[in-house]
């Protein structure tokens, strides 16, 4: 098959189609990209508005695949564990794991755009303002509206959707025979504030942390920016006593901040400003499958949104394009083959990294201010100073190992879950953990 002939059709350009498109115009196809919105590197909206996102090492490895990961690192500012505030404003570290192991706080748009520019050095073709209303998944035919309300259709040799949580290409088979198809939202929604930096442009808490106000029921976290801003995101149930619904005016949303983050209110300069005019976000979850009918598949949040408590979304759907294309390789250009290996195998570590995601919700708004949890992670990190190839934290395993499955990661975790809950349920564990028996713990994992 001559591969410079086939003519690939990617429906959107966010963060996962867009690397996708520098993969494929690599193996020499011919790939266009249609994006619903204008070119987000001249949209005056979101200048000034930086919203990040956590990049660990199954992004990067996929970056690094095709030669971006380095360049991607400058714009990043790393964090090497959660910063917890309690409700005096009392600062606890916790490493994410061992000395120099790190998570990257990075801009959305910026990762974005640079993923454009390079993609159109890679000879992708963008059209943007181009909304897909329909697929026609026999024909491998899309078609597309413009900004003044043209239709175009027009037929691909494959056509990819990596259109989003709420994807038309997806909506185009959840009407064919047994598509499994189901969506969760959560309880809670999201809303984005902002901390500015300080006075000489320096950060105004602890630049190399991810910062987090938990609080039971909600929580709040901050993620720093190369600009000396952070980026705060109050994750908060939509309806209750306590909710967005409930904050209805200045004074409650002061007295409230006032009450639960005293620390975080003289930091954030424009808190009733923001709040008003900031959209309250919602949080799904998708499951889907087949994701792949003839010639068109899905990848990325189309394929499997899930919530952000993991910061594994857009790491995922980065490694959905890295495995593609291995598979790619491994059958020579073989479409057919490699979609059908490719669904089967990226569906179980979807499906495995969307559960962590939804449990760690629990972990970092209730546990990660629980002592009994701390101590359970400070044996965990025990165990894995005296066998670091035996014994590796599941979030250690998820967030810096690239090389394990979200699947293995998955399992194995269940299984140190269920040892760990034995070692915290002995006497007086607290005083007399540096006497357990190390080497015996280790071997119940075999
Ligand atoms: P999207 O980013 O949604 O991009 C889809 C693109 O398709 C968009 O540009 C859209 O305009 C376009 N589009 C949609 N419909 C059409 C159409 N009909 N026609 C043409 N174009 C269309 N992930 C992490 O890894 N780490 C984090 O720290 C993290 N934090 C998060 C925090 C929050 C609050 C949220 C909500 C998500 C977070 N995620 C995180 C998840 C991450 O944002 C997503 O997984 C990632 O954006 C998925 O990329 P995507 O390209 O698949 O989809």
């Amino acid at each position: 098959m001559n591969t410079q002939t086939k003519h690939i059709a990617i429906i959107g350009a966010g963060l996962v189609g867009s690397l996708l498109s520098i993969y494929l115009s690599r193996r020499g196809y011919r790939v266009s990209v249609f994006e619903r919105r204008d070119d987000l590197r001249k949209d005056v909206r979101q200048q000034g508005r930086s919203i990040n996102l956590a990049l660990s090492a199954r992004g990067i490895r996929a970056l690094e695949e095709v030669g971006l990961a380095a360049e991607v690192r400058k714009l990043a500012v790393p964090m090497h564990g959660r910063m917890m505030h309690d409700r005096k404003g009392t600062l606890t570290f916790q490493p994410y794991g061992r000395q120099g192991q790190y998570i990257n706080s990075i801009s959305r748009a910026g990762l974005n755009g640079m993923l454009i520019s390079k993609a159109e050095e890679n000879n992708v073709r963008f059209f943007f303002n181009r909304r897909c209303t329909a697929v026609d998944l026999a024909g491998t035919s899309a078609s597309f509206q413009s900004a003044s309300g043209d239709l175009q259709t027009q037929t691909f040799d494959v056509v990819v959707g990596a259109d989003g949580a709420f994807s038309a290409v997806r909506s185009a088979m959840q009407v064919t025979d047994r598509f499994d198809y189901s969506q969760e939202y959560l309880q809670h929604g999201y809303k984005e504030l902002h901390i500015p930096a300080g006075k000489s442009g320096d950060h105004v808490m602890e630049k190399n942390a991810l910062h987090i106000w938990p609080r039971e029921s909600y929580m709040m976290i901050a993620l720093p920016n190369t600009d000396g801003s952070f980026t705060c995101t109050l994750f908060f149930p939509f309806e209750g006593d306590l909710s967005f619904a409930s904050l209805t005016d200045d004074d409650r949303i002061i007295s409230f901040f006032k009450e639960v983050f005293p620390d975080a209110l003289p930091l954030l300069a424009a808190l009733t400003e923001e709040f008003n005019r900031n959209p309250t976000g919602s949080l799904v979850t998708v499951r889907c499958f087949p994701w792949v009918r003839n010639q068109t598949l899905l990848i990325g949040d189309a394929a499997h949104a899930i919530v952000p408590f993991y910061g594994q979304g857009m790491n995922a759907g980065f490694e959905d394009c890295r495995m593609l294309n291995v598979l790619l390789d491994q059958y020579a250009g073989n479409w057919p083959q490699a979609l059908g290996t490719f669904q089967q195998m990226r569906k179980r570590d979807c499906d495995a990294i969307s559960h962590l995601a939804y449990d760690n919700f629990v972990e970092m708004r209730d546990l990660v201010a629980d002592p009994g949890f701390l101590l359970r992670k400070k044996i965990e990190a025990k165990i894995h100073e005296l066998y670091p190839e035996k014994w590796i934290p599941l979030y250690s395993m998820v967030t810096f190992h690239d090389d394990i499955s979200y699947w293995q990661a998955y399992t194995t975790g269940k299984k140190q879950e269920k040892i760990m809950d034995a070692v915290m349920s002995q006497p007086q564990i607290s005083s007399r953990w540096q006497q357990l028996d190390f080497d015996k713990i280790v071997k119940e994992l075999d």
